[in-house]
């Protein structure tokens, strides 16, 4: 069965003060000591699994920062990984970047290296809120690295957002989206900021320094999202994401669906036959395990068919189309009527799920429940 792949790139210029991500700050030794590594952890996969796992259909390098590392970085990684898996011809291939962690240069040998896919960490275009957040670059500079991925050839970007910001207001928020359609994204990526505990900004909002966003602003400002950017021509088709027509992620819509990914690098998880894995959180855990040839894995866990059911109902739920109650029954032979029928009849009377075409799925209500119904499948 094919696989998503996904790399993560543990370095950051600097720590953003909500972050609570793995990530170090950036050095050039820990770098280059980290990729001798994660070379060896993609050739362990490479020579263990059995060829019909190795099939990738999508790349995601995710961080931290992942452009902060250099194209000749890139070009060693994709170099051992097309070596070591089947590439799918088509595969998508996503970078997370940062504005101002890009260079025409370096997008461009990013592109000639088979990257088709640019995430590009945005969060607002407006300068003071960037400033709460501990944001390394500017709106302008988002502008900026927007150019630039167009400039190189890519045609197909995701920008990200955060709403909720303390003292972010409705107005805000509208501009930023308005500001992102003009750009014109394929995809768009809209997350409430998720307040973290021991982050810097969690402990500034715990002193009373700054007030977060009140629960009734935050909830308007998804509704605003949901609204404006459906009526920009964004399919809203999971919960914090929208794109255009045929530009859903494909590398996410794994996760969602269920379907096997590896994760390599510190703190990335994995899926593969029945088995959820996660690798050592610390770099130095990562990295000893693997200069002892053994898998930088920290914990595992089988999965049960009960809890393959589960997780497919509860991260089915997430995309708006819902779980396709067919597929349900072909992948494991019970209808989910039948196995989650009294939560499913609850939740439909309270407006909050409905069947249709033969799928389950959130209604509007549900939406911003989403949490409270996902607890109803686990
Ligand atoms: S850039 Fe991303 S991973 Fe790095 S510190 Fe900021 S939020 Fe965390």
């Amino acid at each position: 069965m094919s696989i998503g792949l996904y790399i993560h790139v543990p370095f950051c210029i600097k720590k953003c003060l909500y972050c609570d991500f793995t990530s170090y700050l950036l050095d050039n030794e820990a770098v280059r000591n980290y990729l001798v590594f994660l070379i060896k952890e993609i050739n362990l996969y490479g020579s263990s699994l059995a060829d019909e796992d190795k099939i990738i259909t999508s790349i995601f390098f995710g961080g931290g920062t992942p452009t902060t590392l250099l194209v000749p970085s890139f070009k060693m990684i994709l170099t051992a990984v097309r070596s070591s898996f089947l590439v799918s011809p088509g595969c998508e291939i996503t970078v997370e970047a940062n504005p101002g962690t890009i260079n025409g240069a370096g997008l461009t040998g990013l592109r000639e290296l088979g990257v088709n896919r640019l995430s590009i960490g945005v969060q607002s275009f407006q300068d003071r809120l960037l400033q709460v957040l501990g944001r390394t670059h500017s709106g302008d500079q988002a502008i900026e690295a927007v150019q630039l991925a167009r400039k190189a050839g890519f045609d197909n970007l995701n920008l990200d957002f955060i709403f909720g910001i303390p003292g972010q207001t409705n107005y805000d928020w509208r501009e930023t989206l308005q500001q992102a359609v003009e750009i014109a994204p394929e995809h768009i990526a809209a997350y409430g900021l998720q307040l973290e505990e021991g982050t810097p900004l969690e402990q500034t909002v715990r002193r009373g320094a700054i007030s977060s966003c009140p629960e009734e602003m935050e909830a308007e400002m998804y509704q605003d999202a949901i609204v404006f950017l459906t009526t920009q021509g964004y399919n809203h088709y999971e919960i914090s994401n929208f794109a255009q027509p045929g530009r859903e992620c494909a590398h996410n819509l794994i996760y969602w669906l269920n379907r096997p990914y590896l994760g390599l690098g510190p703190a990335a998880h994995s899926l593969i036959k029945g088995v959820r894995f996660a690798n050592d959180i610390s770099l130095d855990g990562y990295c000893d395990h693997l200069s002892r040839k053994e898998y930088p894995i920290g914990h595992s866990t089988h999965i049960t068919p009960a809890d393959e059911m589960s997780e497919t109902m509860f991260l089915g739920l997430r995309l708006t189309a819902g779980v396709d109650l067919n597929q349900f029954y072909q992948r494991f032979g019970r209808r989910a009527e039948e196995v989650y029928g009294s939560a499913i009849a609850d939740l439909d009377g309270k407006g909050l799920l409905e069947i249709s075409r033969g799928r389950l799925h959130l209604t509007a209500k549900g939406l911003p429940l989403a949490n409270v119904v996902f607890r109803e499948f686990i």
